[in-house]
């Protein structure tokens, strides 16, 4: 993507939090409160509302969201998966993938702006916390300049306190995802000391929650996030981005008798709230931008003051601002928008078809068949395996058709606890010469709801 051309492009050559020699420089974003800033703050409040309050929701004994990776064990909108379901949620991520590429060729880092958790948890949790105890960006200064007081002990104790306790609720609420709400209250009602491994991560996850929040910060951002990195390849002249108005700002500056000057008064304000310190005015796409639209209402408090038309930061594409043109339908979104729907569309097949059990039947391995002289018959072993995925106990019944008889010799199938497995055996028996030779046999299994499975499987006997 094009760039304003600027004379001193030095802003190329280092990151913005850093000195020339790579020293990191502390951001203090200066405090904002405009249209934009309210109306995510509402939307984050909605975010973080749902991401705490969704892990203590229970349905049918389970919870609707869990992403136990230890056990192997998901919970999607309350539809448990397990591995058997690999292909879905392999599809489902690549969906998301899509997803997020035509989204952000259209529509920029409008993701890590309004609904990223390290943005909201940063702008909308610990930024407040700072700005509430310690004041604004001069006044943080000033204090993390100061020599120590009691004042600034009491300031930074309190707000490391603070920032301790959100990300201990911020590592439990994680843990909940992960292994569920029942096993995280074992773990925090329970003896101490039977449970030392969870009350270990849960102490892991608050340290690195704290060091992430209290110092880590824009470096998430910066030099962590792959998607970040991906924008460069994502975006091109069309997407919406943050975008400074180069044609109607430069050139910048104030104006004094007789010389013409672009609306932008370089009163740097827009730099000055940006929460990894850059200057949108060197161009939209910078790699240290997140789209949080500080930059945006920062700009339009100043033109409302200098009395001028507000919008010199706003959201619009390179081209938009050049020329007026609006966001044109490429190709590429074409390409990526009929893949998604097709990729979506089969999703949706397979989740609308999948079955509340998975059954696997195999004659087992390495054994031949019997014969049995006196009754004149030959039978094969099976083995069985059936998983209940549905969120109820299922009853089961198996069933063949004559001149095929079953004995069971493992567990007889009856009801199988909600995500338990069963495994068992039988035999297939049947009168010498009555199956004909080679042919495959075929085994009803019927859930209590009268859904039936016929698999089909290979019956051995000795040849004629
Ligand atoms: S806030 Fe607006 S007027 Fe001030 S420097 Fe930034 S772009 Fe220019
Ligand atoms: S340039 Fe503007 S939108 Fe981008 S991170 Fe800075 S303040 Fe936010």
């Amino acid at each position: 993507m094009s760039l304003i051309n600027l004379a001193n492009d030095d802003f190329r050559n280092h990151l913005y939090n850093q000195t020339k020699d790579g020293k990191r420089l502390w951001i203090y974003p200066g405090r904002i409160i405009g249209q934009l800033y309210k109306l995510r703050s509402y939307f984050s409040y909605l975010l973080l509302t749902l991401l705490f309050g969704l892990p203590w929701i229970v349905h049918k004994g389970q919870p609707i969201f869990l992403f136990n990776v230890i056990e192997r064990k998901f919970i999607f909108w309350g539809v448990p998966f397990y591995p058997q379901d690999f292909h879905l949620v392999a599809l489902g991520l690549v969906c998301f993938l899509i997803f997020i590429s035509l989204f952000t060729v259209l529509f920029g880092r409008i993701w890590c702006g309004w609904a990223c958790p390290q943005t909201i948890f940063m702008e909308m949790l610990f930024r407040k916390i700072e700005y509430w105890i310690e004041g604004d960006d001069k006044a943080q200064r000033r204090l993390n300049e100061s020599t120590w007081t009691n004042e600034k002990i009491a300031k930074k104790g309190s707000k490391h306190t603070l920032f301790i306790l959100v990300a201990f609720a911020i590592s439990n609420t994680f843990l909940m995802y992960i292994i569920g709400k029942p096993e995280w209250l074992q773990i925090v009602t329970g003896n101490p000391r039977e449970h030392i491994k969870g009350l270990i991560v849960m102490l892991i996850f608050t340290a690195i929650f704290y060091l992430v929040f209290a110092r880590f910060r824009e470096m998430v951002c910066m030099v962590v996030c792959p998607y970040g990195r991906l924008q460069g390849v994502l975006l091109d002249n069309n997407s919406i981005l943050v975008q400074y108005d180069h044609v109607r700002g430069e050139p910048r500056g104030k104006a004094v008798k007789m010389e013409t000057k672009g609306d932008c008064i370089d009163c740097h304000w827009c730099v000055r709230v940006c929460p990894t310190g850059i200057d949108i005015r060197n161009g939209s796409n910078q790699l240290e931008c997140i789209g949080c639209t500080s930059c945006i209402d920062a700009c339009d408090a100043v033109m409302e003051k200098i009395d001028k038309p507000t919008g010199l930061i706003r959201y619009d594409s390179y081209n938009g601002v050049n020329s007026g043109t609006k966001l044109k339908f490429t190709t590429r979104i074409g390409a990526y928008s009929s893949v998604l729907v097709l990729i979506v569309g089969i999703l949706t097949y397979l989740l609308i078809t999948r079955k509340s059990w998975e059954s696997t039947l195999l004659r087992t391995p390495g054994m031949t068949f019997q014969v049995d002289e006196k009754l004149q018959t030959v039978s094969n072993l099976y083995n069985l395996e059936i998983l209940n995925k549905s969120m109820e106990d299922q009853t089961f019944t198996v069933r063949v058709d004559k001149p095929l008889e079953l004995i069971w010799i493992g567990q007889k199938l009856g009801k199988i606890e909600k995500g338990k497995q069963v495994k068992t055996e039988f035999f297939i028996r049947t009168t010498i010469g009555s199956w004909k030779q080679g042919e495959k046999i075929p085994i009803h299994i019927q859930d209590n709801q009268g859904k039936e499975e016929t698999l089909k499987t290979s019956f051995i006997q000795p040849n004629d």
